[in-house]
């Protein structure tokens, strides 16, 4: 582009006077004119979107799982308990909950060993 354009700056800036826009973070998304409140000139700014990523092993992935299983065991199993001190029946919800977490969660230990196994790591 020209010099008639600034790109890459973290505030929107006016392409005449180089005026930073305090309040940048309020503009929409896409494209839209604005008034510099420097030179009181008209110009047209843009948002860029910047995508990172973020990534992690397979181990990783399935210590989290297991991690999160563990989680939704023992809130299930906790309120079963709480039930019986309370000298009610479980309720039908928990015990479904536990049920599937308690599958799921054998399922991704055991998932986790093979891997660990297939690659020789701990
Ligand atoms: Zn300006």
């Amino acid at each position: 582009m020209s010099d008639k354009s600034v790109n890459g700056t973290e505030e929107v800036t006016c392409p005449y006077c180089g005026h930073e826009q305090s309040d940048s973070w309020e503009v929409s998304s896409g494209k839209g004119m604005h008034d510099c409140e420097g030179c009181e000139r008209v110009f047209y700014a843009e948002d860029e979107i910047h995508r990172t990523f973020n990534s992690w092993t397979e181990e990783a992935e399935l210590e989290n799982r297991i991690y999160n299983n563990k989680r939704r065991v023992s809130m299930a199993e906790r309120s079963i308990e709480r039930c019986k001190e309370a000298g009610e029946e479980p309720l039908d919800f928990d015990l479904k909950c536990l049920e599937l977490y308690s599958k799921a969660l054998e399922s991704t230990q055991k998932e986790l060993e093979e891997l660990r196994s297939k690659h020789g790591t701990h």
